[in-house]
């Protein structure tokens, strides 16, 4: 092999949700980390991040306080990765996660010990626990049913701000649809081209000039989420201005703006904190050489480099991500070969019933891992010390379901990057 060679102490594998927040964990335990993965993939991130929305899943209850939520959640699922944290841990994950967007310039709101009602662009409800400050006047306006104009565009597939209304008739009947074209635009829109437009002032303006004349008795403007892309806190700012009232965004379909503002975010911020990039690269190959270390053969589609690593978290996604595959009869993990706790065969995968409300055994399959992270075989046995895994990736959780996709993903990043981190201090390098 002709590779590029680089050591360092840790690799990071995977640049959704857990993989960048692990980096930004890295990053400031000062642990010399390199970082692979394909970044487009957070584009896919609508917006909110949740922490624990819905439990028990069997009963579809909406969680109110997330942290009462998930310390009942602990209890009653004790294998749930959560449970491997101290809620304290768990908080300070999503501190510390919410303090780096906020200097990032993209702040997220919380209401502290509660959930948010936030409307999605199917024009359902759903819990969530911190909202991008675009989005935060929507739950406020929500809960008081206050009346509202909100506004689609022609052109933009996946956002009817009629159908909106409609689905949304029962819980905010003062919700006022309107369509308008674009500033600027004809035919097709997309969301990012129209974030990047009213990153200007000029563009800004003539919105305002198109929204003000149906704005009648709206205390509120509801707008698809395209407000701005590096300049969102202005942008904002300045529509209410213009409009005399709050104006919020609503998340739109994939792939949205507001998972490529994240990552823009991430992408500009990490490596100036230390972190070294392998992005829009995979790893193609594993093996653990001398020492314990591991070697990592990189590349988009052939190796182009070795990373050797004293230790390695995988934050490889599930089946979306790549990191679990579906073969005919089992669930593989992709990269190490990991066992995968699953259903004994693929008949148990799904229910019946396709809308079964406990969801379905497939969606809680994943590796298992001890208390600091590190996969376990079929007897509850770590595999190798210096091996962590976080995010969607792990076992006996169902994300979706539970609403906890970014919570999960922040804090279990959290705490393997802290077993990670006690590793490297005792294990001195060889
Ligand atoms: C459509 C959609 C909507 C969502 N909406 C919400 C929401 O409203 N609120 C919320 O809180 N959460 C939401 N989430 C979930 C949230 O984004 C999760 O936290 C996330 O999907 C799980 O993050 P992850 O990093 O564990 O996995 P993923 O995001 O799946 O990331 C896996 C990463 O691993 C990388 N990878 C896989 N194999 C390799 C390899 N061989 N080499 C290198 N890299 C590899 C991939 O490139 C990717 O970067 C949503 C997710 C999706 C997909």
């Amino acid at each position: 092999m002709k590779e590029k060679e680089i050591a360092c102490d840790l690799v990071i594998i995977g640049t959704g949700m857990a993989g960048m927040a692990a980096a930004l964990f890295a990053a400031r335990r000062g642990l010399d980390a390199v970082q692979v993965g394909i970044t487009g993939e957070l584009g896919f991130a609508s917006g909110p991040l949740d922490l624990l929305g819905v439990h028990p899943v069997a009963e579809g209850r909406m969680v109110g306080d997330p942290w009462q939520g998930i310390a009942r959640l602990c209890r009653d699922e004790p294998l749930h990765p959560y449970a491997k944290l101290e809620i304290a841990t768990i908080r300070r994950a999503m501190e510390d996660f919410l303090a780096f967007l906020q200097t990032g310039g993209y702040p997220h709101v919380t209401l502290g010990a509660r959930n948010q009602m936030l409307v999605t662009a199917a024009g359902t409800r759903k819990p969530t626990y911190a909202v991008p400050h675009t989005m935060q006047h929507g739950p406020t306006a929500l809960a008081h049913q206050a009346p509202c104009l909100l506004v689609g565009f022609e052109g933009l597939k996946g956002f009817s701000a009629r159908q909106i209304a409609l689905s949304l008739e029962r819980h905010w009947p003062d919700l006022r649809p309107v369509r308008l074209p674009f500033p600027d635009a004809q035919g097709e829109l997309y969301t990012e081209h129209m974030a990047r437009s009213l990153d200007a002032a000029e563009t800004r303006q003539k919105l305002v000039d198109a929204i003000r004349p149906h704005l009648g008795d709206a205390q509120y403007v509801g707008l698809p989420a395209v407000l701005g892309f590096y300049r969102t806190e202005r942008v904002l700012a300045d529509l209410q201005q213009g409009l005399g009232v709050p104006v919020f965004e609503i998340p739109t379909m994939l792939p949205a703006v507001t998972g490529v503002r994240l990552r823009e975010l991430f992408e500009q911020r990490l490596p100036a904190m230390g972190i070294r990039p392998l992005w829009q690269q995979r790893v193609l190959g594993v093996q653990r050489v001398n020492g314990g270390r591991w070697s990592l053969a990189v590349g988009y589609t052939e190796a182009e480099r070795l990373v050797v690593a004293r230790s390695v978290l995988l934050c490889s996604g599930r089946f979306f991500g790549k990191g679990l595959h579906a073969r005919r009869h089992a669930i593989q993990e992709t990269i190490f070969d990991l066992p995968v706790v699953q259903p004994v065969d693929r008949e148990a995968w799904h229910h019946k019933d396709l809308l079964d409300p406990q969801g379905h055994p497939i969606n809680r399959a994943g590796v298992a891992v001890d208390e600091n992270f590190r996969p376990v075989d079929h007897q509850g046995n770590t595999l190798f010390p210096n091996l962590f895994a976080a995010g969607s990736l792990l076992a006996y959780q169902d994300w979706m379901r539970q609403k906890c996709g970014s919570g999960l993903a922040v804090a279990t990043a959290c705490g393997a990057v802290n077993s990670c981190a006690d590793f490297l201090k005792q294990v001195a390098p060889a």
